[in-house]
């Protein structure tokens, strides 16, 4: 596998409204939670937003990430794509984000394989899913 150079992370437009993204950027500079497998050298990172339902900036933000990406002779195969944990999780913002395959696509077509599902882990969140409040994936 090539080594990470770039992450990037897919985080809800509905979510956003109400979230600055600062704990999933807090939690990939400390390299917690789901960012844990990043190596210490990893300092780009991108958050993205999908745009609002049915998610198709998506492409449109890759596209444009693949062109930076070419500026810098970084490949598809050297970032790696969290899809946020308010997409892919039963939370307190609501169930996992119903687009999460069409997401996945748009991202697979334009070279984008190396997907983690999460970011942040809420401790509160996973106890509630633990005590069935929220549904397990
Ligand atoms: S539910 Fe899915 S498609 Fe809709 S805004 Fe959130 S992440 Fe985007």
């Amino acid at each position: 596998m090539a080594k990470t150079k770039w992450v990037a992370v897919v985080q809800c437009e509905v979510m956003r409204e109400r979230c600055s993204g600062a704990d999933c950027a807090v939690r990939f500079a400390g390299r917690r939670d789901l960012f844990a497998e990043h190596d210490s050298d990893v300092s780009v990172y991108i958050p993205i937003t999908c745009g609002g339902c049915p998610g198709r900036r998506v492409a449109r933000l890759a596209a444009h990430l693949k062109k930076h990406m070419a500026k810098n002779q970084v490949t598809t195969d050297e970032v790696v794509v969290h899809l946020s944990s308010c997409i892919v999780n039963d939370n307190h913002h609501g169930p996992p984000c119903p687009h999460i395959d069409d997401i996945k696509l748009m991202l697979a077509r334009q070279g984008f394989t190396r997907l983690i599902e999460g970011s942040k882990i809420s401790s509160g969140a996973e106890k509630k899913r633990a005590t069935g409040v929220y549904k397990n994936r």
